[in-house]
């Protein structure tokens, strides 16, 4: 008999919210389950901003999927009349051979991106708000700014809902299992059972557990995003002269920040970039502890005095991360039916659209014209988990 539906999506964050709008557009019949409600702050898609960039010091080979990304960001604030990216191009911070600068340089060049390499001097010209050590130069990658990432899983819900894709929000997924015959996935609630031909895995922090049989080594982070409010206004932080940055310090330690966006919260919002302890998504601390925020007060007291006003906001947020820093997009290694479209290792949410297409080409066609090479499971899969 012929199953319900054609592909179900299990989680409808980030990755499976853009998954579930490109399969429905395509004429499947979707099936998305969420446990919690639209666009929560439970998982790793929440909080405001996601910065998107061009130049990608982690490895060139991630620019084409992200002049694609740029390209379908735009396709759904036009078809939404809703705009999701905004612009304010991007310091990547550092010391020009560490591997920040070196490497947002290698992109820009390899793929002939828009950028410029400033001086101290002429940084120090152009962005008074910045507190430079010796030596510190920076890659402007003009094309950079951030995207909201509670408005783009709503924007791709809707689109998928109006595209026939069928949502249930606040229902978990208990487990799922394959029919012998290899052609059918019944995924279990707590409501029933579902059938479909695929299924589309996109559980950002709780894949682990959902995919616990393949032991993978993978690796679920606590993180903090604070908001501050600069003592002497927010006109120094506006996106008009303030752009995104990414900030490796002479320690190695990255940060990152934004310009302000309205509110709420109604600051000027920065991070650490994988400082994170490892956590449980059943188990994580939500409460953001005084010693947290005071080690976050002295790195912006050091690097962006004017920054250095009381805390408006924090909150936790989870990375998934494998051992290489690089996702995990693939088949199931024993059930080919299903396709694995998390964890993002902490850099996902620019790519959100593109991966949605690229997960809706697994799913469909077992195959994607996309470069997903760097992202196959077989790289972290222990041997006792090969097929034999
Ligand atoms: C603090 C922080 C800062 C970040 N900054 C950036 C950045 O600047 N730029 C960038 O590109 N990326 C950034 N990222 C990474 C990016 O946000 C993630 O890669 C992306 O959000 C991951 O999306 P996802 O769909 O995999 O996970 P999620 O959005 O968490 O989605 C998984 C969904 O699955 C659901 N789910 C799980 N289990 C079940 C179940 N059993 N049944 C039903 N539903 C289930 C969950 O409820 C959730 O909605 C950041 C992440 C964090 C946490």
């Amino acid at each position: 008999m012929r199953p319900t539906y054609d592909v179900i999506v299990l989680g409808l964050g980030g990755m499976g919210s853009a998954a579930a709008y490109h399969l429905a557009q395509r004429g499947q019949r979707v099936l998305g389950l969420e446990r919690f409600a639209p666009a929560h702050a439970h998982g790793s898609s929440h909080g405001r901003s996601r910065v998107v960039r061009l130049a990608y010091f982690e490895d060139p080979a991630y620019v084409p999927l992200l002049l694609r990304a740029y390209e379908l960001w735009r396709d759904v604030e036009r078809r939404l009349e809703r705009p999701l990216l905004t612009l304010t191009g991007g310091l990547m911070l550092g010391q020009q051979d560490g591997p920040l600068v070196s490497g947002s340089l290698r992109s820009a060049r390899e793929h002939g991106l828009d950028h410029e390499l400033l001086t101290t001097a002429e940084l120090e010209r152009r962005y008074p708000q910045l507190q430079l050590g010796a030596g510190t130069v920076a890659l402007l990658d003009r094309q950079a700014g951030y995207v909201d990432p509670e408005a783009s899983v709503q924007a791709h819900l809707q689109l998928g809902a109006a595209a026939g894709a069928e949502l249930r929000f606040a229902e978990p997924v208990r487990s799922f299992s394959i029919a012998p015959s290899g052609d059918k996935v019944d995924v279990q609630t707590e409501r029933g059972t579902y059938t479909a031909g695929r299924l589309v895995l996109t559980a950002g922090p709780w894949a682990p557990q959902l995919l616990a049989e393949l032991g993978l080594p993978l690796r679920v982070e606590r993180h903090v995003l604070y908001w501050f409010s600069p003592p002497r206004g927010l006109a120094a932080f506006s996106p008009a002269v303030f752009p995104v940055y990414i900030w490796e310090r002479g320690d190695g330690v990255h940060f990152y920040g934004f310009p302000h966006q309205p509110g709420p919260p109604d600051g000027v919002k920065v991070a650490f970039f994988h400082v994170g302890q490892p956590c449980d998504p059943e188990t994580i601390d939500r409460v953001v502890h005084p010693e947290e925020i005071a080690t976050m007060q002295r790195c912006v007291r050091e690097h962006l005095p004017g920054l250095d006003g009381p805390l408006v906001h924090a909150t936790t947020c989870m990375y998934t991360c494998t051992p290489d820093g690089h996702f995990l997009i693939d088949h199931h290694p024993r059930h080919p039916n299903v396709v694995i479209g998390s964890p993002c290792s902490g850099h996902g949410f620019k790519f959100v659209p593109v991966i949605g297409e690229i997960l809706a080409d697994l799913a469909m066609e077992g195959t994607t014209r996309h470069p997903v090479s760097l992202f196959g499971i077989r790289r972290i899969l222990p041997n006792s988990s090969m097929l034999s």
